[in-house]
């Protein structure tokens, strides 16, 4: 018990509220100023990939909400750049995490490859300030899924480029391998790889 029971029930709940709101703030004054900008890849008529049926911009958008619940109930303020499966271009993605004073963006895609062999998971940077954000992602990716760590890479694409604070995109898987596929569409597999990502970036912004 950290208060007394014994006072008036108002004042008694108003205590429990502000314990309540102090455990969820996040500890470090850098990440409670920060907005954290969740970008899930794709939508409306650009699927990204599609393979079995299964359309990429989905499983980008489910895995972004799960990413974005998980920082949230922590405390953490988040921001995304597409709640619907609409399209939109890559400059209004960057334009969205560029108006705040701090700020960070993650996008979130699934990967692809022609002749189906490609496995595991890949982060991508831009800039330093990008690879810290990037390697912290990649590191909680890498101990909480068994897939192939394919690395932490920098990259020139231009939703990164066109972005002015920390920005890394996260490949959480190839949907062009059958077994990661299947992977990819599970909710449990889904939460897994989000609370990978929350994690990475709770501790990237810090
Ligand atoms: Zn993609």
């Amino acid at each position: 018990m950290f208060f007394s029971s014994s006072g008036p029930p108002l004042k008694r709940l108003f205590l429990g509220l502000i314990l309540m709101a102090g455990s969820l703030v996040p500890q470090h004054r850098a990440a409670a100023e920060t907005v954290i900008v969740l970008d899930p890849g794709h939508g409306g008529h650009e699927s990204g990939a599609v393979w079995g049926g299964v359309r990429e911009k989905h499983l980008n958008l489910n895995i972004a909400r799960r990413v974005e619940s998980i920082l949230r109930s922590r405390g953490y303020t988040t921001v995304m750049t597409r709640r619907k499966d609409v399209f939109i271009s890559l400059d209004y993605r960057a334009r969205v995490a560029n108006q705040f004073r701090r700020s960070v963006l993650v996008s979130i895609h699934c990967n692809s490859d022609g002749r189906q062999r490609g496995r595991g998971i890949e982060t991508y940077y831009a800039g330093s300030s990008g690879k810290r954000l990037a390697r912290q992602i990649h590191r909680r990716l890498d101990s909480r899924t068994s897939t192939p760590n394919r690395g932490l890479k920098p990259c020139r694409f231009s939703v990164l480029r066109r972005t002015d604070c920390p920005a890394a995109l996260v490949e959480c898987g190839f949907l062009s391998s059958k077994s990661e596929r299947r992977l990819l569409c599970s909710p449990a597999y889904q939460q897994r790889v989000a609370l990978a990502i929350a994690e990475g970036i709770a501790i990237g912004i810090r």
